[in-house]
């Protein structure tokens, strides 16, 4: 007999705005021939951002990850940095490669950001800031976290990647400590292809930025800061004005993907799902299980392989954790984190997008559940 071959799932699928409405919007570029270099939609989404975003300020970069490395030096952090390995790479390699210690807190099990009660015990004289990561979209202890940093004269930067868009008590989450850092890679919730950008209410921030995202050039004659090529271009613009259009219609299509979700596994005896934060209004960005093989009869990798038998491709978000990566040589493997590591070893991200159809999550939840 011959298998039809089941449709392909990835985890993630980039939303793109019709052909038409880009080209519409990219043709003016022929006759301005003004393609980067903070140019009319670079100046226009900025705006528009911070609008959406409800901050003051928006600065744009070429990627996430150089924003929040300039974010780093902009604040001019030194010595050691609190943050959670239970993270993309990006997060603890901005800390490295500006030439500071991560040092590493644990995360609580409820939404797997950093646990606010375990910073002030590794604070010492040397620590000039905490990163914490809203990690899937789900926001840290805001409050508690931004307490502790007075109290002690730190710094915060949130690594808001994966929480665009997302509120706290009807203010835009990018409001919360120093400065956010919000990636518009193409498999973000909103993207400009590759994209980011630093919200903050520091002035003074901002016009350091402007100069350290274009080599430190302050005019045509003042090179005064020290800084790499980390602009966004027009077109990377323009695809992010014309996402942020569609953005309403896509979170509706992606609310209805998680509540698919939720209606199959929530009261699955040994699968852990996130559950709606309080006083928080999210952006549907991702969808990770925790699975308790003695509980569910089956492990993590099982599950994941699994769904590849039926062409459904989810992801170890996030493993392994980032103070184990090979690069670093063993130097922060013994961080004191076991719920990170219990997390990074039975945590799975199904597949998560606006294209997904309810039929989609049907097919991808019942090769989960016939496994029981
Ligand atoms: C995507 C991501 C980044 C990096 O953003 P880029 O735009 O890809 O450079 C940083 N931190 C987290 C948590 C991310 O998911």
């Amino acid at each position: 007999m011959e298998m039809k071959e089941e449709k392909r799932i990835l985890v993630a699928r980039s939303s793109l705005p019709p052909f038409e409405e880009y080209v519409e919007k990219i043709r003016p570029l022929w006759d301005s021939v003004w393609l980067t270099n903070m140019g009319e939609n670079h100046e226009a989404l900025s705006r528009e951002l911070a609008e959406y975003l409800k901050v003051p300020y928006v600065s744009l970069f070429t990627n996430g990850h150089l924003a929040l490395e300039l974010c780093i030096q902009g604040l001019g952090l030194s010595g050691e940095v609190i943050t959670t390995p239970f993270t993309f790479a990006s997060t603890t390699q901005a800390i490295v490669r500006c030439g500071l210690t991560p040092v590493f807190a644990d995360i609580n099990p409820k939404d797997y950001t950093i646990d606010a009660d375990r910073i002030e015990d590794l604070i010492t004289e040397k620590t000039s800031a905490i990163i914490p990561v809203h990690v899937y979209g789900n926001i840290c202890d805001v409050e508690k976290i931004d307490a502790i940093a007075k109290k002690h004269g730190l710094k915060v930067i949130y690594d808001a990647a994966h929480a665009f868009g997302v509120t706290y008590k009807g203010k835009g989450i990018g409001n919360f400590g120093d400065a956010s850092m919000f990636s518009f890679h193409a498999t973000k919730v909103f993207h400009t292809i590759e994209g980011g950008a630093i919200t903050t209410g520091n002035e003074e921030l901002v016009s350091l930025l402007y100069k350290t995202r274009d080599f430190g050039i302050r005019d045509e004659e003042t090179v005064d800061s020290i800084g790499p090529n980390a602009k966004m271009n027009e077109f990377q613009a323009v695809m992010g004005r014309c996402n942020l259009l569609h953005l309403p219609e896509e979170l509706k299509k992606r609310e209805a993907v998680v509540e698919r979700y939720r209606m199959h596994l929530s009261n699955v005896a040994g699968l852990a799902v996130s559950e709606p934060q309080e006083d928080v209004t999210p952006n549907f960005a991702y969808f990770p299980i925790v699975v308790d093989e003695t509980v569910f009869g089956h492990t993590r990798d099982e599950i994941k392989d699994a769904l590849e038998a039926h062409n459904i491709f989810a992801r170890k978000y996030f493993y392994p954790l980032t103070n184990r990566m090979e690069c670093y040589e063993g130097r922060f493997a013994d961080a004191d984190v076991p719920v990170a590591a219990r997390t990074a070893d039975r945590v799975l991200t199904l597949p998560m997008s606006a294209s997904l159809e309810q039929e989609d999550v049907d097919r991808i939840c019942s090769v989960i559940l016939s496994l029981r």
